[in-house]
């Protein structure tokens, strides 16, 4: 690795220098500088993740753990490095713990497809929350379909909270997985899943976390939590797309069955037999994405220099500025009031659809997000067709969040 790359503030929250390590937030669209609110869809990457991409391509490509030569072994140094960076992030115990994925969705398949088809009978049941996301609902579904389990759902009350007595009403004998997001990626909603997991245990059920939208946002320590199963995805944290993690306990996915076969993720194959490797390659078939890999090592020492707690406190300062300006626009409803909430704020102005407001933002260079945002059931509760949403990342600013002021106005001015 370069250390040339390294061009990370010396203070740790000059956030005006962090922002100035972000080459596309200097872009101009439609004649206006950007303004991006869109991090709960993807985060943008600062230089040095860019540029350590590059450099891979450039100098170190190769197939990895699989090769004699030197390049296999270097580019498998590089892509491990990722591993270990995030074993200390999350604070898992084991390093294999630590799960190569696509994604959060495809970690949630994977423990759906490999511990469902294992675990799950008729009339057992899947317990998630009316907040998930599809990718923490659509997998159970199917699982269930195949084996005849049964999907319940943990109601939530108008400011999007979840009802807790009655998740503790629901969880029985019959429970054999619980399912629920730690931060809604609509409602911004930071759901107290410590709570949950302890009950859950309680019953001796396995918990799966959607952690999507708070790995990147707080410092998440899964043995605190005692999280089964965590899930969450590279390019929501400023690192590259097609990767992801998927956290389990050892214990957990020693004894589950394969996801995907093909190469890396076996022992022995013969005609007659094959066997497995041992975790974390047992889940992992096949070429992974190697640079994403590697890029996402130095998104993590990224986020490290900076400080998760400093990158919290960050964005809390801005979604509170950020509430209050939207609270006194006339006419403008904030969907998703919970007491804890992370930096998301979705909205809606009186009497113009969501799709109308964005595009409309959009002439003014400020990116938001419109639509059900992959939540249908949230808005079906609601009954509205859905929001548009500010999603806001530590490197975005109070000026940032003035022009989104300024372009809701003109929105209404407009209509
Ligand atoms: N869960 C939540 C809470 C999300 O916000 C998202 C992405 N919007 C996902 C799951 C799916 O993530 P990915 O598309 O990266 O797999």
């Amino acid at each position: 690795m370069q250390e040339t790359l390294k061009t990370v503030t010396k203070t740790n929250t000059d956030w005006e220098a962090i922002r100035s390590q972000f080459p596309i937030l200097k872009h101009e669209v439609n004649g206006h500088k950007l303004v991006y609110l869109d991090n709960g869809a993807s985060s943008q990457m600062p230089q040095r993740v860019i540029d350590r991409i590059n450099d891979y391509h450039s100098n170190e490509h190769a197939n990895v753990h699989r090769g004699i030569h030197t390049l296999s072994q270097k580019a498998t140094d590089a892509f491990e490095l990722a591993r270990k960076r995030m074993r200390k992030f999350i604070n898992a115990q084991y390093e294999e713990e630590i799960i190569y994925t696509t994604g959060t969705t495809d970690s949630i398949n994977l423990v759906a497809q490999s511990y469902g088809r294992k675990h799950f009978n008729e009339g057992d049941e899947i317990l998630i929350s009316a907040m998930e996301h599809h990718a923490n609902i659509v997998p159970w579904q199917m699982i269930a379909e195949q084996t005849g389990a049964v999907l319940k759902v943990i109601p939530m009350d108008n400011n999007g909270e979840l009802l807790l007595n009655e998740f503790h009403r629901l969880l029985s004998s019959k429970t054999k997985m619980v399912a629920v997001v730690h931060v809604s990626n609509t409602l911004g909603t930071i759901n107290p899943v410590q709570e949950i997991i302890e009950s859950a245990h309680a019953y001796d059920v396995p918990v799966l976390i959607d952690g999507a939208q708070a790995v990147p946002h707080m410092k998440v320590d899964v043995q605190a939590l005692d999280a089964d199963f965590y899930a969450f995805s590279a390019h929501k944290m400023c690192g590259p797309t097609g990767f992801g993690i998927l956290y389990g306990k050892r214990k957990l996915l020693n004894e589950m069955p394969p996801y995907r076969g093909g190469g890396d993720m076996i022992d022995k194959v013969t005609f007659e037999k094959t066997t497995w490797n041992d975790i974390p390659h047992k889940f992992e078939a096949g070429t992974p994405p190697i640079s994403a890999g590697v890029g996402f090592a130095e998104t993590i020492a990224f986020l490290n220099e900076i400080g998760m707690d400093n990158i919290a406190a960050r964005e809390q300062e801005l979604l509170k500025y950020a509430t209050e300006k939207l609270s006194m626009i006339d006419g403008l409803q904030i969907v998703g009031t919970a007491k804890s909430k992370a930096s998301v704020i979705s909205f809606l102005l009186k009497d113009i659809h969501p799709t109308d407001v964005g595009t409309i933002l959009d002439q003014k260079s400020i990116a938001v997000r419109t639509g059900h945002h992959c939540t249908q059931p949230i808005m079906d509760s609601f009954g509205i067709p859905g929001t548009a949403r500010a999603s806001i990342s530590f490197y975005n600013s109070k000026d940032d969040i003035d022009r989104l002021v300024d372009g809701i106005k003109y929105v209404q001015e407009f209509f």
